[in-house]
């Protein structure tokens, strides 16, 4: 409703009748309270101010943004109540009908109070009805937390992703002479079998470490870049039975000098799981790896596999040292080692594979009993009914 036409009601008010004027007030109170209910609906804050900062106006928004109470502090400067706004104290008001503050008064804000929000805000000059030659100040404010926050980590995530990428071209790159060395390493423990007596037993244990501690780097750099880049499986239908039978075979001469005894109890045909065969030999490579590391003086590796309605699942139980409560929490988490030559790697690879397989890792210990590890892959049949479903 334009101001010309309350202008002309003003003057006639004595002249119409009072039907009308109840008819007209009945109206004007109903378009007032759509108002009041938009502006109590939009998620932006709305404010006016006006000279010297009094708060005229403020909508629910407004108020939880910046916490206050605007039914008590209305006519009062708002500066101290406000904060963050009291740069508008410093507004020169009889000038401010300008067209370039508008976009001076945009800013945004950092609130801590009652928690921290980045609050975007612009201020506008409107004329202020009562004072022709001054103006008020209206004021939107938004909440763009989230969007900022959003911000920062996409920018974290690139600067990691560069150093990832850094750091897995330099493993790479060591790869390469580390590789070199091995082999000269193993021409030069031929040359030293053909010399005789003492020299041969003292140069082969010299060239012997050297190739144990070139290993050694060599389990170092493959762990590191396998957590570095870790790619999506590509699954296809599997026996999981069947890899943990090739693992144990590619493990088996390090199992019997350790003297542990494994024993794999399976049903006679396992039903077929979605599975990457080469991350899967992984998890299990590293779960048997870890159980005969817990088993120093020899022991028992029971590995068991059976299906539930909707999982296979795999349990490892080793009889080793345990895992203390406290570490119980960390074993999953990059670099955590108990071993003075671990990379603390493994199981966070194993975790990973399991995961992006859809499938879940439990761990429960005992010090001084044994460990059991237990994996639940999700098998076919029930992908295909959800699926359907
Ligand atoms: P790493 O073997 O290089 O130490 P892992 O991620 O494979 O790294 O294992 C992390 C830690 O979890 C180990 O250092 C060890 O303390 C603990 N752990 C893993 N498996 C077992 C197990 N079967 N028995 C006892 N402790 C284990
Ligand atoms: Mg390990």
């Amino acid at each position: 409703m334009s101001s010309e036409f309350f202008d002309k009601v003003f003057d006639r008010v004595g002249k119409i009748d009072a039907t009308s004027l109840k008819s007209q007030l009945k109206r004007l109170s109903g378009e007032l309270s759509m108002m009041e209910t938009v502006f109590r609906s939009i998620q932006e804050g709305v404010m006016v101010i006006g000279h010297g900062g009094r708060l005229i106006y403020a909508n629910g928004a407004a108020e939880r943004m910046l916490s206050f109470d605007a039914s008590k502090i209305k006519g009062r400067a708002s500066g101290r109540f406000l904060c963050g706004i009291d740069w508008l104290e410093d507004v020169d008001w009889e000038k401010a009908e300008g067209r370039d503050w508008s976009h001076l008064l945009a800013r945004e804000i950092e609130v801590t109070y009652p928690q921290r929000r980045v609050i975007s805000f612009y201020a506008v000059p409107i004329s202020a009805p009562d004072a022709p030659t001054s103006s008020n100040a209206l004021v939107i404010l938004r909440d763009v937390t989230a969007e900022r926050d959003r911000e920062a980590s996409a920018l974290e995530d690139e600067r990691l992703n560069a150093v990832k990428t850094l750091a897995a071209s330099v493993a790479h790159e060591i790869g390469n002479p580390l590789n070199a060395i091995g082999i000269h390493l193993q021409l030069l423990e031929r040359e030293v079998r053909n010399l005789d007596g003492d020299r041969r037993d003292s140069l082969g244990e010299l060239v012997g470490v050297a190739r144990a501690e070139v290993k050694r780097l060599d389990t170092i750099i493959t762990q590191f870049l396998q957590a570095l880049r870790h790619t999506a499986p590509t699954l296809e239908p599997g026996d999981a039975v069947a890899l943990i039978g090739e693992t144990l075979a590619a493990m088996r001469l390090e199992i019997e000098n350790r003297r542990i005894e494994v024993k794999v109890t399976a049903p006679e045909k396992a039903p077929p799981v979605p599975l990457d065969p080469g991350q899967i030999k992984q998890v299990f490579y590293n779960i048997v790896k870890n159980a005969m590391e817990a088993m120093p003086d020899g022991g028992r590796l029971d590995i068991s596999v059976s299906s539930g309605d909707a999982f296979l699942r795999i349990d490892f139980a080793d009889n080793g040292v345990g895992i203390p409560e406290d570490a119980l929490g960390r074993i999953f988490d990059a670099y955590h080692t108990t071993k003075a030559k671990g990379t603390g790697l493994g199981l966070m690879i194993v975790k990973r594979i399991v995961e992006a397989h859809g499938g879940q890792i439990e761990v429960s210990s005992r010090q001084g009993q044994g460990t059991r590890f237990r994996i639940l892959l999700p098998l076919l049949e029930r992908r295909i009914r959800k699926l359907k479903a």
